[in-house]
């Protein structure tokens, strides 16, 4: 058989072809327990052994301290912007920082559970640029500041996470990290808590991380559901109710699968941020080189996994479209309130998946220019 498409999906998006064989070589019978992974108690031993192992592997992996809890709930993305207000508000004052899509939607859910400050936005660029750390308006009292450290739909990522302690703040830093975690290092001294579904960079929908600071367990409000609260489920586990058992699992199988990449004498995180960077840098120079494609975004925060660009000839964008999917290239279609294509490159996605879009792109402008 020949090689799969190349997948530029922004999520649910492409996993590493070794994870999904291993999960169909074991789909019938797991470990000769005689059941698939999706038939087993979450109370089990064989369950418990799979879900011990993923936690204890995504630790090593983002080199995550002993003093946070790594939380597996369901929910996603959108259910964190309900679920961290409700858990860390304490329904008082919220900083965010909006960058895009992402962090705007974050802002306007959590206005139903506290104040939810505009301390910074960057609508005024269209999210092409980052607003300085310092021009923020932070509060002197809030009780978190949220932002969205890689805004997929706009493809603006935060290179350094903001060291709120010098702006003068002493509010936890929650970070949306959902379409970047794993790619490259979290600095978690910066971090009070950071969210982000799986389906982007991890495994299938349906399974989402929350890794939160101990001390910022138990304030939940009263109104806040047993099942979202991050002091019961980290008191039991991540199982006070059922998990979403194939995602942990199919996540965990991820987690070893990154733990054994290695790429110039670096492992693990490591290792994909060297290959991340490779695969950005040959897209957005190629895009920077042309005349027929472009990319807004300014170059000191374009997002390394979602590149959103651009033909100046728009009247082009079917005829690439399905010259990519011929050549496939598949899911490169742009998100519809941007326009124009995306190229989402997460860890999953090879150099080769990348070059062979490049090529794709020269040649499509060489007959069309
Ligand atoms: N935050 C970010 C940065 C995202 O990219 C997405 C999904 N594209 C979400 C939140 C929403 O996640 P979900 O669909 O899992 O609720």
């Amino acid at each position: 058989a020949g090689r799969r498409p190349y997948n530029f999906s922004a999520g649910p998006a492409a996993m590493p072809e070794a994870v999904l064989q291993r999960a169909a070589s074991e789909m019938l019978d797991w470990h000769g327990s005689g059941m698939s992974v999706m038939e087993m108690s979450h109370r089990g031993k064989e369950f418990g052994a799979i879900c011990a192992q993923a936690e204890a592997d995504l630790r090593t992996l983002l080199a995550v301290p002993e003093h946070f809890h790594i939380l597996f709930m369901q929910g996603g993305g959108l259910g964190e912007n309900a679920i961290v207000p409700m858990n860390l508000s304490r329904g008082g004052q919220v900083d965010f920082v909006i960058t895009g899509s992402w962090s705007a939607k974050s802002q306007k859910e959590a206005q139903r559970y506290c104040q939810a400050h505009v301390a910074a936005s960057n609508a005024d660029s269209n999210h092409t640029q980052l607003p300085a750390p310092s021009t923020w308006q932070l509060s002197a009292d809030a009780s978190y500041v949220h932002i969205c450290s890689n805004e997929t739909i706009h493809g603006v990522e935060f290179q350094e996470l903001p060291d709120l302690a010098t702006l003068g703040s002493q509010a936890p830093l929650v970070i949306d990290f959902s379409s970047h975690v794993a790619s490259r290092p979290v600095d978690w001294r910066r971090v009070g808590l950071a969210f982000g579904g799986a389906q982007k960079n991890l495994g299938p929908a349906g399974l989402t991380l929350v890794i939160v600071r101990d001390d910022l367990l138990g304030h939940a409000l009263e109104i806040c559901p047993s099942a979202f609260n991050y002091r019961i489920v980290a008191d039991n586990q991540s199982m006070y109710n059922t998990p979403p058992t194939w995602g942990i699992y199919i996540a965990g199988l991820t987690f070893q699968w990154l733990l054994g990449q290695t790429e110039g004498g670096l492992t693990g995180v490591a290792a994909m941020e060297q290959r991340n960077l490779a695969k950005a840098g040959l897209l957005y120079d190629f895009i920077d080189a042309s005349a027929f494609y472009e990319n807004k975004v300014s170059p000191d925060c374009r997002s390394r996994m979602n590149v959103p660009f651009f033909l100046r000839d728009e009247s082009r964008n079917d005829a690439f479209l399905a010259g990519a999917r011929e050549a496939g290239l598949l899911q490169l279609k742009g998100h519809k309130s941007v326009g124009g294509m995306r190229a989402s490159i997460y860890n999953a996605m090879p150099l080769e998946g990348v070059q062979a879009l490049v090529a794709y792109m020269r040649e499509f402008e060489r007959s069309h220019a």
